[in-house]
């Protein structure tokens, strides 16, 4: 009989990546993979700790499946059992867990588990994490668009981010093996390619090289295949005059840049251990809009942090304000056990609520100021496979990521059309009309 395995994956992109390759690896043995609510032989949770509501999830859904199946294997890896492997251990439902390395190895563990032996969970200690694993898309589930990791872990250790404990120092994959896999994914007629790392900037840097990341962007211009890169999230300490000329002038880079500003209070970014001020952000923003001017900047921003006063969130909100930011993802901080900022005093959870929800409001405003600077354009939008389930319009994106719906046929879903940007449909989506 065909072994049914289920994956649910919380977090980031780069977690994305790394179930959409395990999976591959459960397809080329014979499994069939089935969606999370369905019965299965194995699921597999690829957890994300990088929140408190993160690690619950994580630990909710692995629980659901277990009673849903309970002669299943249920399986959590990734970064909250790196960073918390006790917690996650006492877990009863959890069959076996592993950690951020290793990921090759799950389809192994899970044929000796059902095979009826025990495993060893294995987690390293986090700065033992020395060698970037090599894992590869074969196929995609979604053509339009495909995540492609680089690099994992990140050195930085702000303050207030568990990450560097769950990924390990930074770890790069070679340049040859990067493009051959977006030459590969783009001759398959994925369309977009979204570059992604735990510390995306610091891609090659454990070798000295400043420049890599510059580097594979140069050489990814030689595929012609190729129609569409965007960069996942990057400091704006990281780009460099190589990679903003690219961005500029190769008409495969989007112009769409995801900086996390995280406060605009150079007395939290002190204690947050960021490596900018926020003066020094303004500038480097400046200088970017300069050479790219339909550029589209998103952000992270933490409200909350330990010593926040009606002061420092002020100065967020007028440095918010001023640079104009496309969208601003909101993150109320959440104390992580085991990080510095964890240790400082904390703010009152209303307090920090009603700092998430201001900014929001905010947010909403400049999502819609800067969808305005558009309307009446004519844009290139690349389909999603998916219809918007409220309107049931073609939904898409521009290469300076506003959301579009369209009125279109089937047919035209992963595929590139220009488009007419009519008028604001919400904060979230622009109405635009397909240019016959
Ligand atoms: S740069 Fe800072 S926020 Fe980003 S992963 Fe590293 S420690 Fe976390």
């Amino acid at each position: 009989m065909i072994k049914k395995a289920a994956f649910y994956t919380l977090g980031c992109k780069v977690n994305q990546y790394e179930t959409e390759a395990v999976i591959d690896i459960f397809l080329d043995n014979g499994y069939q993979i089935v969606d999370f609510s369905e019965m299965a032989d194995v699921y597999i949770v690829n957890s994300c700790t990088v929140t408190n509501e993160a690690a619950r999830k994580t630990r909710q859904i692995a629980r659901r499946a277990k009673r849903r199946s309970p002669d299943s294997l249920v399986a959590i890896v990734g970064c909250y059992t790196q960073a918390f492997p006790d917690e996650v251990s006492e877990i009863e439902e959890i069959d076996f867990v592993m950690g951020s390395n290793n990921k090759a190895e799950i389809l192994d563990k899970a044929e000796e588990m059902l095979a009826g032996r025990d495993v060893d969970a294995e987690i390293k200690e986090y700065k033992e994490l020395r060698d970037y694993e090599e894992l590869n898309l074969k196929r995609l589930s979604n053509t339009t668009r495909a995540n492609v990791k680089i690099e994992d872990g990140c050195n930085q250790f702000c303050s207030y981010c568990i990450i560097p404990y769950a990924r390990g120092p930074v770890r790069s994959r070679k340049k040859e093996d990067v493009v051959a896999e977006i030459r590969k994914l783009s001759q398959q007629g994925v369309k977009e390619i979204i570059l992604t790392g735990t510390h995306l900037g610091a891609y090659g840097s454990e070798n000295g090289n400043s420049k890599a990341l510059t580097e594979l962007m140069q050489s990814l211009t030689e595929i012609e295949s190729l129609k569409r890169v965007r960069l996942s999230s990057i400091e704006g300490t990281e780009i460099d005059q190589g990679m903003m000329d690219l961005i500029a002038e190769e008409d495969i880079f989007c112009p769409h840049l995801h900086l996390p500003l995280q406060s605009g209070s150079d007395q939290i970014l002190d204690a947050m251990q960021r490596p900018y001020t926020a003066g020094e952000f303004k500038e480097t923003v400046a200088e970017l809009r300069k050479r790219i001017p339909d550029l589209a900047l998103t952000t992270d921003v933490i409200v909350g942090f330990p010593g926040e006063t009606e002061e420092t969130f002020a100065q967020t909100v007028e440095a918010v304000k001023e640079i104009g930011f496309a969208k601003v993802h909101v993150f109320p901080y959440s104390a992580r056990e085991g990080t510095p900022a964890a240790e400082m005093d904390q703010l009152n959870g209303n307090i920090v609520t009603e700092y998430s929800k201001k900014l929001r409001l905010i947010n909403e405003a400049l999502m819609l100021d800067y969808q305005k600077e558009f309307l009446g354009e004519k844009r290139e939008v690349l389909i999603e496979e998916v219809r918007d389930h409220q309107t049931d319009l073609l939904t898409g994106y521009t290469d300076n990521y506003l959301k579009v719906l369209v009125d279109g046929p089937d047919e035209l879903k992963n595929e590139l059309v220009e488009v007419r940007l009519e008028e604001s449909f919400d904060s979230h989506h622009i109405l635009g009309k397909i240019i016959d």
